[in-house]
């Protein structure tokens, strides 16, 4: 039972639902960086702001030690100690020495040695440059001790919480902790950002575009739906109650009536997601994000440690299909160890594929891996797919580099206009696409998915992304080869009935997304299906696409 915030009148902020389930709880806000005091008086004394900084950064290395020391053993637990023996380095405090007797102030002073010592890493290169990302951590969390202010990132939650943050990346989304974290509510934030994927798949329930929530003090009770995008502040008993009714499970029924050949298929990213998904009425896994399971890692996972977590996916899932996308690194998911340098663009540049192709390397210990995998799991139903793919070169290069180390499903991604208008001829050399609507969206009309004011402009209803997605699934019948979808659009009601109409394959979605969609498939025959692919294709704006299929619901 939520105890009343004295002072906080009840009201309702709307935001847009990105995953499923409510949540009712106390408010703990993730603080952004802080940034340099630009009011702060120069150095005139080096030795006592000298200790003052050193104390800063003491207070840092022994709050990542303490947190260090409350994770399993892992690589996390690693780089959390690693970061924690960085806060302190001589080479580091010499440095801002250095810059406090030139006169900076404190803050300037840790910011401007911070930079220098990057600069250096970053041009010893490999592993020494993976360093900066900590660098830059220690940097943003001793400035905000020195301004006596929160330290940044995800805070130690002393109880179950509703987590506020401006906007969340995906490494600190990933290791959030569902009982811990009762749901998230953020200010900015994509709605198929792989922020948003990452909650949706880890079951926290998750409302991103909520203007005002960071007003709310930490502390407050807040009750959230993230379906309805509803979060109440101050909730009644009566709001807990009505909740509680919406998060009830739906009685989805056994089997899958959907009266036509549709596979409905999970995403997922770590073994637990495999566990968990194995255990529904599903025909697979449609999309095994392999990166997720390495966001935190300092070096390259070996290929025995690959082998080993592929194996337990393909266990999990016995002789239903498993589709594993090779590493999706970049952009929004830079992975330490696979990173070629900042770029001015990184959504246009080197990631997916594309980096598959300059770090060959990875590629190959990757395949290697699943290819054990497969021989560890006897009767598993392994496939596998690049992401990012634009050109027939592209897939054809991937498709041969997989069946050579006996990889015999190989498929392609269609996640960028150039690949959906090329699908027939793509589809000559592999033997599958799977839809990434998330990429195709924000590719066909040039808006970043994780820039939430852009989710108008994202959305899978747009015509032109309705056309994209016809020419990819035309080419697929053109050149007789399955064609699914497995970005979030897939787990969108409405949206899987147009395109299940359109001709999809299959559906593969985040398992919390999986009943309401089973509901809707049962509930109308493929003709219908088909004649709302018409009028969704024939309307002029994307509201009037939804509205005309919602029409003949
Ligand atoms: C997509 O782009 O739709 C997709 C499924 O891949 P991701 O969301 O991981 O980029
Ligand atoms: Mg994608």
């Amino acid at each position: 039972m939520q105890v009343p915030t004295p002072g906080t009148e009840r009201r309702t902020l709307t935001g847009i639902g990105v995953s499923a389930g409510t949540a009712v709880g106390p408010v703990a806000v993730m603080a952004p960086p802080v940034g340099v005091d630009e009011q702060e008086p120069a150095c005139t004394d080096p030795e006592a702001d000298g200790q003052r900084v050193r104390a800063a950064l003491a207070e840092v290395a022994e709050s990542l030690r303490a947190r260090a020391a409350a994770l399993a053993e892992g690589p996390q637990r690693d780089v959390l100690a690693a970061c924690a023996a960085l806060a302190t380095d001589k080479a580091l405090l010499k440095s801002v020495d250095g810059q406090l007797r030139g006169g900076a102030g404190v803050t300037r002073a840790v910011h401007d040695a911070v930079e220098v010592y990057a600069a250096k890493l970053r041009a010893l290169g490999g592993t020494m440059a993976e360093r900066v990302t900590d660098l830059y951590d220690i940097r943003d969390r001793a400035v905000a001790r020195l301004r006596g202010l929160p330290e940044p990132g995800v805070p130690a939650l002393e109880r179950p919480s509703i987590l506020v943050a401006a906007d969340l990346v995906p490494a600190d989304t990933v290791a959030l902790d569902p009982a811990s974290v009762l749901g998230i509510v953020t200010e900015a934030g994509g709605v198929t950002s792989h922020t948003a994927i990452l909650a949706a798949q880890l079951g926290i329930p998750a409302v991103v575009q909520a203007k005002g929530i960071l007003a709310v003090p930490p502390g407050s009770f807040v009750a959230i739906d993230a379906t309805s995008g509803d979060v109440i502040i101050a909730p009644t008993n009566a709001d807990t109650a009505e909740l509680a009714v919406r998060a009830a499970p739906a009685e989805y029924g056994p089997g899958h009536a959907h009266g036509h050949e549709v596979k409905l298929l999970a995403n997922i990213g770590t073994a637990a997601d495999a566990a968990a998904a194995s255990a529904l009425d599903v025909e697979g896994c449609g999309l095994l994000r392999t990166e997720f399971l390495f966001l935190d890692r300092e070096s390259a996972p070996t290929v025995e440690e690959q082998a080993e977590a592929y194996a337990g996916v393909l266990r999990a899932f016995g002789r239903r299909r498993v589709v594993a996308r090779t590493l999706d690194a970049g952009a929004d998911k830079p992975l330490r160890f696979a990173s070629l340098g900042p770029e001015a663009n990184p959504a246009l540049g080197r990631r997916g594929l594309r980096l598959s192709m300059a770090r060959e390397e990875l590629l190959d210990a990757q395949l290697l891996a699943l290819a054990k995998a497969r021989a560890a799991a006897p009767g598993c139903d392994l496939r596998v797919m690049a992401p990012m793919v634009a050109t027939q070169e592209e897939a054809e290069w991937f498709v041969g580099r997989a069946r050579s180390f006996g990889l015999d499903r190989v498929g392609v991604m269609v996640e960028t206009p150039a690949a959906a208008l090329t699908a027939e001829r793509i589809l000559g050399v592999a033997d599958f696409a799977s839809i990434g609507t998330n990429d195709l969206s924000q590719y066909t009309m040039a808006a970043d998915r994780t820039q939430g004011d852009l989710a108008p402009l994202l959305s899978v209803w747009q015509p032109a992304v309705l056309a994209m997605i016809r020419a990819a699934v035309e080419g697929g019948r053109a050149a007789g080869k399955p064609v699914g979808v497995c970005g979030e659009a897939g787990g969108d009601p409405l949206a899987a009935l147009v395109l299940v109409g359109l001709g999809v394959a299959s559906l593969s979605m985040a398992p919390v997304k999986l009943g309401p969609v089973r509901v809707a498939l049962r509930g109308h025959d493929l003709e219908t299906c088909r004649e709302m692919a018409r009028r969704a294709l024939a309307a002029p704006t994307a509201t009037q696409a939804r509205d005309a299929v919602r029409d003949l619901l």
